[in-house]
């Protein structure tokens, strides 16, 4: 509080005068009640006030002043004490000193009354806010001890020396310890041993140096049980900056982990089937090459292809498909041995890790067994009858064939070609005679890798247009591998060549992150059309659709984040899927596409009619569009059939609400009779080779 002093109460209108002149001074000026009286030199002699000057003959007075020059009160006399002085001496008015111990300037009993009155008026005010403070502090402790009582997570409160001195009842309820019995006991109580100590001993050391610790923890509930909790810690330091207090607050963290896990394991297993998905049979080839490798061991990999079931798929419809992928799944599963392993590859395509067997024979032993247990009848309850199903397989073995896990894949691969292509429902030992095709291969494959990787793959881009108006509504990306002669490696050679060695995820990152650095591009150039209506379609793979691994983004994340980093909305972009995906199974395609369609995007259905789609699954997908395959509109200006198909096919895709594009339109005719047949856009040479987008911008 601010304590006054004489010296905040000067009253200014006080006016020096020389001791010889003070009297005609005081009776020429009428306005100042009181005058401060100097000697020659300027020194202080004492105060005449206009009353007294009026009051006393001048004489008299002036005797009195130089008798009894006023004193000099200093500055830090108390107020009440300067009042008694007042009273004492019988006088209005005082001199002051100032801190040096000159003089400063007078004070009256009104100016001390006011600045009394002021303080007072102060005091109250102080008092007030104080009042007020303390109110809102109470009103902060009570919110504060409801939340403290009400939150969800569990709270714990120990002194310095880590004794609990206060718990929430989330806490009672979480660790099984009610209030009671917790106080008093040390955080030892909840302690599970899964922890080791030098994690405690971590912990502390980040208390001590940063007052806070975070992260995951298992304790033991009172009944015995162990959980995980995530646990935040924080130091409570005094004013002293000592540390009082730790206040531990953490939530149990159970459900999240069984998520975590079961995120984990569907990042790895094939939904379908329960079996190790690609990813996790790439891992444990590549385990059990480093272990073949150190013991000097071989191995052998197998493809496994059904040679009917895309048929059966077709026609007994996706249910029993699924369940036949099932079946097969237990049928391989029970006819490899312990040490096996087996995965889905993907539609129906599986894939066996045999370690330890390096000659043809102990592989013949298991690959006779696969045969036996899938080539045969399966009794399917979704329709309520038996099919037959047959294997093809194709195996490489290590060291013999190939010494890399791509390269084993490989030539299984090629030998399941043989297999194929030889007699059905048989097994095919990689062979010299596929060796030059082979070769051929893999020196393809590694050039597509460095391409890829070097931004070797390029795009042009073809116009989609709207037949009724003939207007360019949207553009399609098509990769291209120009080789160093100039000449290209046709698509429909190199995705197949990417699919099959895995690379078709980082191919199709690359296609769209360039897709989308040109349409950013594009958007900043002046066109004659109107950059806002253009769409931007993007072929798409299955085999790129993969669930979010290991807290990484899945596919859906991985390209929304693309698109974001070019400002490009995803509403623009239509991704392609060959109707060939459609055969995979319909729930793993629903949450593929899903995700596709996740921020707006839409999917379109590509070479519609190639395939032989089953419509009751295309209804339940979130699909757009679909595009007509240029095999139904070249002949159409002859071929009544075609044209009825088409016809078919339009009708039906506007039943479903889907739009309707052609592939391939070359000439007038056939644009006008699909114009005519309710077709809404096309796509063909008629209207625009593809190109670079360099090249196509002029015509836009
Ligand atoms: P698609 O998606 O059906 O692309 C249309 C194909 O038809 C393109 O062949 C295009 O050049 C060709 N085409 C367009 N108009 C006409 C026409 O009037 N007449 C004839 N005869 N052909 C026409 P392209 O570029 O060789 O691509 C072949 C396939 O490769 C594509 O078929 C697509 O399935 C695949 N593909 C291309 N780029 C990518 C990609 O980035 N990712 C994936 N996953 N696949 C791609
Ligand atoms: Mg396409
Ligand atoms: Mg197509």
């Amino acid at each position: 509080m601010n304590e006054l002093g004489l010296l905040d109460c000067i009253d200014s209108r006080a006016l020096r005068v020389d001791a010889f002149d003070c009297f005609d001074m005081v009776a020429r000026t009428g306005e100042h009640p009181v005058f401060v009286v100097t000697g020659e030199e300027g020194e202080y002699l004492g105060l005449v006030t206009a009353r007294a000057a009026a009051l006393f003959p001048r004489r008299i007075f002036a005797d009195l002043l130089f008798q009894r020059p006023g004193p000099l009160e200093p500055h830090d006399l108390p107020l009440g004490d300067a009042l008694r002085e007042m009273d004492r001496r019988a006088v209005d008015y005082l001199a002051v000193t100032s801190e040096d111990g000159a003089f400063a300037g007078v004070i009256s009993r009104l100016s001390i009354a006011d600045a009394l009155m002021h303080r007072e008026q102060q005091q109250r005010r102080e008092l007030e806010a104080l009042l007020e403070d303390y109110r809102h502090e109470l009103e902060q402790k009570r919110i504060a001890a409801a939340v403290f009582d009400s939150t969800s997570e569990g709270i714990m409160v120990t002194d310095a020396r880590q004794r609990i001195v206060q718990v929430n009842p989330a806490f009672e309820r979480t660790t099984g310890w009610s209030r009671e019995e917790a106080v008093g006991e040390t955080p030892a109580l909840l302690h599970s041993g899964v922890q080791d100590p030098a994690f405690y001993a971590a912990m502390w050391q980040s208390l001590q140096q940063t007052d806070a610790w975070e992260g995951e923890i298992w304790n033991r509930r009172k009944d015995g049980e162990v959980y995980p909790e995530w646990l935040h810690i924080n130091a409570i330091r005094g004013e002293d900056g000592e540390i009082h207090y730790f206040v531990g607050v953490f939530s149990d963290t159970t459900r999240q982990l069984e998520l975590r896990q079961r995120l984990q394991y569907l990042a790895y297993h094939d939904a379908l089937t329960g079996l190790p998905n690609r990813q996790l049979f790439m891992d444990r080839l590549e385990q059990a090459l480093r272990d073949a490798r150190r013991d000097g061991k071989g191995l052998a990999v197998v493809f496994v292809d059904l040679d009917d079931f895309k048929e059966i798929n077709d026609t007994r419809g996706h249910a029993a498909g699924d369940e036949l992928l099932r079946n097969i799944a237990d049928a391989l599963r029970s006819a490899v041995r312990e040490v096996d392993s087996v995965a889905r590859f993907g539609g129906d395509e599986f894939t066996l890790l045999l370690p330890d067997c390096d000659d043809t024979d102990s592989v013949s032993g298991v690959v006779q067994r696969v045969l036996e247990g899938v080539n045969r009848e399966f009794a399917l309850a979704a329709t309520g009858e038996a099919v037959r199903t047959s294997a093809s397989m194709g195996i490489g073995l290590f060291p013999h064939d190939a010494g890399t896990a791509e390269n084993l894949l490989m030539a299984a691969d090629n030998a399941l070609y043989e297999a194929k292509a030889d007699q059905r429902a048989g097994y095919r030992f990689f062979s010299a005679s596929g060796y030059d095709q082979f070769v051929e291969r893999v020196r393809l494959t590694s050039e597509l890798r460095r391409a890829i990787a070097e931004g070797g793959i390029t795009l042009d881009w073809q116009p989609q247009v709207e037949l009724d108006s003939g207007r360019v509504v949207g553009l399609e990306a098509l990769a291209r591998w120009p080789s160093a002669d100039g000449s290209f490696v046709p698509p429909d050679v190199f995705i197949p060549l990417a699919e099959r060695s895995g690379l078709i995820e980082e191919l199709g990152v690359g296609v769209f992150e360039r897709a989308m650095r040109e349409v950013a591009q594009l958007s900043s150039e002046p066109l004659s059309c109107d950059f806002d209506t253009l769409s931007f379609a993007v072929n798409v793979s299955p085999l790129q659709i993969h669930p979010a691994l290991d807290g990484q983004p899945d596919f859906a994340g991985v390209l929304s984040a693309i698109a974001g980093s070019h400002h490009v909305a995803l509403e623009r972009i239509e991704f392609e899927l060959t109707e060939s995906a459609l055969s995979q199974s319909p729930e793993e395609l629903y949450r593929v596409l899903l995700r596709l369609g996740v921020n707006g995007a839409r999917v379109a259905v590509d070479d519609f009619g190639t395939g032989c789609s089953n419509l009751a699954t295309i209804k339940r997908l979130p699909i757009h569009k679909l595009k007509l395959d240029r095999s139904l509109v070249r002949d159409l200006e002859d071929d009544a059939a075609d044209r009825e198909i088409a016809s078919a096919v339009v009708g039906m895709a506007r039943a479903m609400g889907l739009a309707v594009l052609a592939e391939g339109v070359e000439t007038r005719e056939q644009a006008d009779i699909l114009r005519d047949l309710g077709c809404d856009y096309a796509q063909g040479y008629l209207f625009g080779r593809p190109q670079p987008m360099s090249a196509l911008r002029s015509t836009l």
